[in-house]
């Protein structure tokens, strides 16, 4: 997991890699970019390339392939970072990809659930999973005698068990009782759509106000033309608006950031205005930074910066105790097997021993994943 350059975020968790363009949103596509730098750096220091086969030159540029990685030993990056953040979970994909199964993106879920001080930021642009994704979580678990958090927990550990220094991890007794004590939808996550333009917002949100999520979000960024969310503002906790930025950057006028800002002002949600290019109406004050080419991050409109959360965010709770819990709780919350083969209980006599630490950061990277190499930030959202 790597800290962010994004301003309304802390933290990345990029457990997927690869993607497909979609939508106009997607013509300058950074992540693509990025992946293939990344690749570059790698390969020239001799690291296999962690892009490889996901990313290529096509017209002269790097493109996607359409294929998709979900990075297993990633999977529980979150519960190893015991800080409380913000984490735009994968700023360089996205986790609702029609080729991820149902029970990969549980898995994601179940991380956030065990590891509940983060307050996570899903951000999608295949929206009509969206709904179709909750009401498959929520109908299996039933199924099966669990809560949607516990199962989406019990996902983790079937996909985390793949990998030895995951599956320990998973195996915890406090990452098993925070993921059973979980609540559904998971108060600490929050689901968003991109929304670029009026087409898509009419396309995507309606998805997104179905989704039983406990925070919803619209990201009007790279904002393509003026965009109107008056009809779902009252299920919209948090709208980000910004210009794009980078090479090929298409304007976005002051007057579609003015008309976000004043429908949030109206039906009370939180408007963050990401970036916008300075000149008329846009300044620079405390807290904003010129960047390249005259943009300017977090700007006063008018006067006045917007750069909101819709909570109090991050959920400050407390990592859990570091110390083992006693012999006699590992019953309290019975992960058992129940005929979906998915579910493991912890071995309590492991877990009895097990303390919550960095020393189980991996030592070295398993054999598929790239042994550590250079490092490049990615810090755009306009993805
Ligand atoms: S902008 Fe997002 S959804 Fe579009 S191709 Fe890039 S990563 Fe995928």
């Amino acid at each position: 997991m790597h800290s962010s350059g994004i301003s309304w975020t802390d933290a990345t968790w990029n457990l997927v890699r690869g993607c497909r363009q979609v939508s106009p949103g997607c013509r300058n596509c950074y992540a693509m970019a990025c992946a293939h730098s990344v690749n570059k750096a790698h390969s020239k220091l001799g690291f296999p390339e962690p892009y490889e086969g996901l990313v290529q030159i096509r017209g002269g540029k790097p493109k996607w392939t359409g294929d998709v990685r979900f990075v297993t030993r990633l999977l529980v990056a979150p519960l190893r970072k015991r800080e409380p953040l913000k984490i735009f979970v994968n700023s360089m994909s996205d986790l609702l990809y029609e080729e991820l199964s149902n029970k990969q993106i549980a898995a994601a879920f179940g991380v956030m659930a065990a590891a509940s001080w983060h307050a996570y930021q899903v951000l999608t642009k295949r929206a009509e999973r969206l709904p179709r994704w909750f009401a498959w979580v929520v109908r299996t678990a039933a199924e099966r005698g669990l809560t949607p958090a516990q199962f989406c927990f019990a996902c983790a550990q079937e996909i985390g068990g793949a990998d030895a220094s995951c599956a320990k991890v998973l195996r915890r007794h406090e990452v098993i009782a925070a993921a059973a004590d979980a609540a559904w939808p998971l108060p600490n996550v929050w689901v968003g759509v991109s929304a670029e333009d009026q087409e898509n917002a009419n396309l995507r949100v309606p998805f997104l106000v179905k989704a039983p999520a406990a925070v919803r979000f619209v990201s009007a960024e790279p904002l393509l033309g003026p965009v109107d969310l008056t009809p779902w503002l009252n299920d919209i906790a948090w709208v980000i608006g910004g210009c794009e930025s980078g090479d090929g950057r298409r304007p976005a006028d002051v007057d579609w950031l003015r008309l976000l800002r004043k429908q949030c002002l109206a039906n009370g949600s939180a408007y963050f205005l990401k970036q916008a290019v300075g000149g008329v109406g846009i300044t620079c004050g405390p807290g904003s930074k010129v960047k390249k080419k005259g943009i300017v991050e977090s700007p006063y409109l008018d006067g006045t910066q917007s750069v909101a959360f819709p909570i109090a965010a991050p959920r400050c709770i407390a990592a859990p105790p570091r110390s083992p819990p006693p012999r006699s709780a590992m019953n309290i919350h019975p992960l058992q097997a129940n005929g979906s083969g998915v579910v493991q209980e912890a071995n309590p006599d492991e877990t009895t021993q097990a303390r919550f630490s960095p020393e189980d950061e991996p030592a070295q990277a398993s054999p598929q994943e790239p042994p550590p190499g250079p490092r490049r930030r990615c810090a755009s959202s306009s993805r």
